[in-house]
């Protein structure tokens, strides 16, 4: 008899799938932009009442009635208040998004 599903589950062994890049105290850059995507994805729904489209902006200005890009300086809190809200590190996010050399720039 031809099996359609090759692959056979283990019985006995299952266990939840978990990302082995990292851990839930302290996840690596990835998993990070991952939690705060999702964040920010709620936050869009609970605003526009609906999911964000590709080319809609995460970082929103809250004072429209249309999702604008805020400042870079709104961007900052919304990822701050993410970060607190999901134990993210807030710095390891803003370097990855290209937002930290604004902060505390010291020019020559
Ligand atoms: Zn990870």
């Amino acid at each position: 008899m031809k099996k359609l599903f090759p692959l056979e589950i283990p019985s006995g062994s299952y266990s939840p799938r978990r990302p082995t890049c990292c851990t839930i105290d302290s996840p690596c850059v990835r998993c990070s932009m991952i939690r705060l995507t999702s964040h920010r994805f709620a936050i869009f729904e609970e605003k526009f009442g609906r999911l964000p489209d590709i080319d809609d902006e995460l970082f929103f200005d809250e004072t429209r009635a249309h999702p604008v890009r805020a400042s870079d300086e709104q961007i900052r809190h919304q990822i701050f208040a993410a970060a607190e809200a999901n134990g993210l590190n807030f710095a390891t996010l803003l370097s990855y998004l290209g937002l930290s050399s604004t902060i505390g720039e010291i020019s020559n």
